[in-house]
């Protein structure tokens, strides 16, 4: 674009310079033209008066022995070409024709006509142009270059310089200092840009340090937060287990019995599934107080408590209901099931020998049990601890040491 401009520029300059060049030459041309024949034909005037048609073609051949003139003629007053030499050419762009009377002393003799080349003129200014075409190209190419080395010197390389630092950043810069190249304004500009660089990473280092301690102290706070969340948890899990947990035996409580024996119960009813309870009821355990004291009473409530946990299956439930009394919940047990790990129960507690201070104490256990079905649901559902309880009251009243079905309990009245 550049290019276009400068060349433009340049050649309507040097067409419109060219053109007065043209148009001096011309002038010159015709003043000379003028001049010539006026002075050639009062050479001529003599030779035509004289009829001397020899010196006048040896003068019309001397002009034309000069490349300046072309053609030359010479007319009488009658019309009558007298002499002619050279070649006349009708293009007015390569020969001018100049016309003038031939006198002496006033009288009209005859008429020149003589004709000017202006082709070597014309040529001359056409080299000219090719000339100054070729010169306009060089100085607009020195311009070029010129111009292409001032800027990659003045801009491109400051330009490069500054960018090429803006694109290097490292983990605590936003982007390194630039190297001031020079004292113009790109050095200007790199100082301001390296001032605000320096501002803008100290900033940044200072919200980064915020950042840092606000990250800490969050942290912080938030371990504070997960301990007291776990100790809360501790407690909480603590105080469930204090609640289903009876304090003496370490069972579970009458409480969490009548929860989970309505779960049980729930989901037979749901899956039609089987449970038993065995209510356990140590015989005569007042005398064991009386005889011993309550303390000791206790440690052997604990005793019992223990063998019984330890000998049901993983998947029973003890739980300490009563002051002795116990039930152990028999998930998916059918009467028989039950009934085994009732007899085995009271079989082991009747061989246990328990060490309380310096005796031992013997002791038996009744149990009660009753057996929810599908078959029995509706009819055993709603009082099954009570069906347990009359059923070990059968026990009791049957000598101890027992264990009584309720489902049972008539067969056995009638046997
Ligand atoms: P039975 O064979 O009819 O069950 O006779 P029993 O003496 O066991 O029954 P009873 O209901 O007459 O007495 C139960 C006794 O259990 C009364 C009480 O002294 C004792 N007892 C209840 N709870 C505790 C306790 O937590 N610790 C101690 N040491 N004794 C208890
Ligand atoms: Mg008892
Ligand atoms: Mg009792």
């Amino acid at each position: 674009m550049l290019v276009l401009v400068l060349l433009t520029t340049l050649s309507i300059s040097s067409w419109f310079s060219l053109n007065e060049e043209k148009q001096r030459i011309l002038k010159e041309i015709n003043n000379r033209g003028s001049d010539i024949t006026r002075f050639v034909s009062k050479s001529l005037a003599y030779s035509v008066v004289g009829y001397d048609y020899h010196t006048i073609d040896l003068l019309l051949k001397e002009i034309i022995f000069s490349d300046e003139v072309g053609y030359a003629k010479v007319v009488n007053n009658n019309g009558k070409v007298m002499s002619q030499t050279g070649t006349l050419i009708q293009d007015s762009s390569r020969m001018k024709l100049f016309n003038t009377d031939i006198k002496l002393d006033n009288d009209k003799l005859g008429r020149l006509t003589l004709g000017i080349n202006t082709g070597l003129a014309l040529q001359y200014i056409d080299s000219q142009r090719f000339k100054y075409l070729k010169r306009e190209i060089l100085i607009t190419l020195i311009i070029l270059f010129g111009e292409f080395f001032a800027l990659s010197y003045i801009v491109i390389r400051p330009v490069r310089t500054i960018s090429k630092s803006l694109s290097t950043t490292s983990d605590n810069n936003m982007a390194n200092l630039i190297p001031i190249p020079s004292n113009d304004e790109f050095g200007q500009l790199a100082m301001q840009f390296n001032t605000l660089n320096q501002q803008l990473n100290d900033a940044n280092r200072q919200l980064q340090s915020r950042v840092d301690s606000a990250d800490q102290k969050l942290q912080q706070s938030f371990n504070e937060l997960q301990a007291q969340q776990k100790e809360l948890q501790q407690m909480s899990d603590k105080f469930l287990k204090l609640a289903i947990t009876d304090d003496l035996t370490n069972l579970y409580n009458r409480r969490y019995f009548e929860e989970h024996l309505e779960k049980e119960i729930s989901l037979t009813h749901r899956h039609g599934d089987t449970v038993s309870i065995i209510l356990t009821d140590i015989d005569f355990f007042k005398a064991i107080n009386d005889a011993h004291g309550h303390s000791l009473g206790d440690d052997v409530l604990k005793e019992i408590a223990a063998v019984l946990k330890k000998r049901i299956r993983k998947t029973d439930i003890v739980c300490r209901v009563g002051g002795e009394e116990f039930v152990i919940i028999c998930k998916r047990a059918n009467k028989n099931t039950a009934i085994e790990i009732a007899e085995m129960l009271r079989k082991t507690i009747q061989e246990l020998i328990i060490p309380i201070a310096d005796k031992t104490v013997r002791l038996t256990v009744s149990s009660g049990i009753a057996t929810l079905t599908a078959e029995n649901f509706k009819n055993y559902a709603d009082k099954l601890y009570h069906l347990a309880d009359i059923a070990l009251y059968y026990s009791k009243e049957n000598g101890r040491n027992a264990v009584t079905h309720y489902d049972d309990i008539n067969k056995k009245q009638s046997a």
